[in-house]
């Protein structure tokens, strides 16, 4: 397994940022063909995946992978003969996972999807090592490197309250990890009343607050009203779509920077977000191909289908082309902040369809129709029968809900109309969204089919 220390790790991510794309592009070839090079010794998997391939080959040469083939042969594809699918779901479920490593040296969760077995992910000091140099010089560029040390800082998160999310046990992890500084941190349940979410931040007082977009959105909200007063050094979201307008309302409300993340548990912090709230890819050391339903590239500019995800960090379970389902489009344009690395946007991750009357809807249509409604920070599409709906949204004021609520079920009805359906009921209820059972991520649209 490579090694890497620290410091090395932060002097390389610093130098990967000054590089120009063409030097960066040659520097990521360059770890690809270790990687290469290197799992096609120790994974049978690869090994057999890849014996078509030439010594001298591109990125592109190399076949994609399926999380669902990689599941089918998992002992192949890990590089530690000791790693196993059992042993690493173990792991995670016991105590264990919260003070010592996975067989004494890796890092070990399950991902957190809605649909399917939660696939083990291990992942190695190499990975970690890179990764975590990255949050410091990338993510953290424009507050205090030691914010997310609870020693010297004051941390809330809202959170699902559950350890086998890995938002949570890392949340537990640092609890463990600074004995003594417990009343530093923090968790409050994602589902609780907002009131009492409120009250229990404006007692705490914390230096960061760590979430998903959706729940900070009603936390901007609160805080442009002034029911909310904390001066908090940032906010770091993650796992969601981080829209403009929530970024802005956060922003607005707290003037402090808003730490933005695209991350998955298979390859890692991919893009992060600079001070104007874009997101650039880490391509240096996470390669993102954006690519249509036939896994074809698509052309600069365009929105993907689907991208493949390379992780040129993690040796143990290897991450080569990976198909996920986000949707992203990286523009060549250079940002504001001056950083070179690609800009990238992403849209509704895990959206879904919806069926009704024989037909297949997208739900990212409606995502789309939705997305600049005035007065609406957040909104959620849920299917109760075939043919009603339920809308729950955040407003940005409690004086624009109404109409807001308005504007939101004409869309809806209006897209319905135009895709052909009709007799669908649409009801704005008085609900905030709600977040997945497993993993906590809000979703745009959910399936919530009542019997009968
Ligand atoms: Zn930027």
């Amino acid at each position: 397994m490579k090694a890497i220390e620290r410091d090395e790790a932060v002097r390389l991510c610093l130098e990967g940022e000054r590089l120009s794309p063409a030097e960066r592009e040659r520097l990521a070839a360059e770890r690809l063909r270790e990687l290469v090079a290197y799992v096609r010794e120790h994974s049978a998997y690869y090994q057999k995946a890849y014996r078509e391939v030439g010594e001298d080959f591109r990125l592109s040469d190399l076949p994609p992978v399926t999380k669902k083939e990689l599941m089918a042969d998992y002992g192949a594809w890990v590089t530690d003969p000791r790693v196993t699918e059992e042993g690493v779901r173990d792991y995670v479920r016991s105590d264990e996972a919260l003070e010592k490593l996975y067989l004494g040296k890796y890092t070990a969760l399950t991902t957190s999807g809605t649909t399917g077995k939660p696939m083990p992910m291990v992942r190695d000091a190499c990975h970690n090592t890179i990764h975590s140099a990255m949050i410091q010089t990338r993510l953290l560029r424009e507050v205090d490197p030691d914010l997310m040390n609870p020693v010297r800082h004051r941390i809330a998160s809202i959170i699902i309250l559950d350890p086998s999310v890995s938002s949570y046990s890392g949340f537990l992890k640092m609890q463990r990890a600074n004995p003594g500084y417990e009343k530093n941190t923090l968790a409050i349940a994602l589902t609780e009343d907002i009131d009492e979410i409120v009250e229990k931040l404006n007692r705490f007082q914390p230096d960061l607050i760590t979430g998903y977009p959706s729940i900070l959105a009603v936390i901007g909200k609160a805080g442009q009203e002034g029911r909310l007063r904390i001066q908090p050094q940032a906010i770091a979201c993650s796992a969601e779509t981080l829209t403009e307008k929530v970024y802005h309302t956060l922003r607005g409300a707290f003037g402090c920077p808003v730490l933005n993340n695209y991350c998955s548990t298979e390859g890692g912090e991919a893009a992060m977000s600079c001070s104007g709230g874009k997101l650039h890819v880490n391509e240096d050391w996470v390669i993102i191909e954006p690519v249509d339903k036939d896994g074809r590239p698509v052309p600069e500019g365009s929105w993907s289908e689907g991208v493949y995800v390379t992780d040129l960090t993690n040796y143990v379970q290897p991450i080569i082309r990976y198909y996920m389902e986000d949707k992203v489009r990286i523009r060549g344009e250079a940002c504001p902040c001056g950083s070179t690395l690609p800009v990238m946007e992403i849209r509704g991750r895990e959206a879904g369809t919806i069926e009704i009357g024989g037909k297949v809807l997208f739900s990212s249509l409606f995502e789309q129709a939705l997305e600049h409604v005035p007065g609406v920070l957040a909104v959620q599409i849920a299917q109760k029968s075939e043919r009603r709906f339920h809308i729950r949204l955040v407003p940005s004021s409690e004086g624009e809900r109404e109409k807001a609520a308005e504007e939101v079920k004409e869309r809806v009805l209006g897209l319905f109309e135009k895709s052909g359906v009709r007799s669908v009921e649409v009801t704005v209820v008085p609900e905030r969204p709600r977040p997945n059972k497993r993993g906590g991520k809000v979703k745009f649209f959910v399936k919530e089919l009542e019997e009968g």
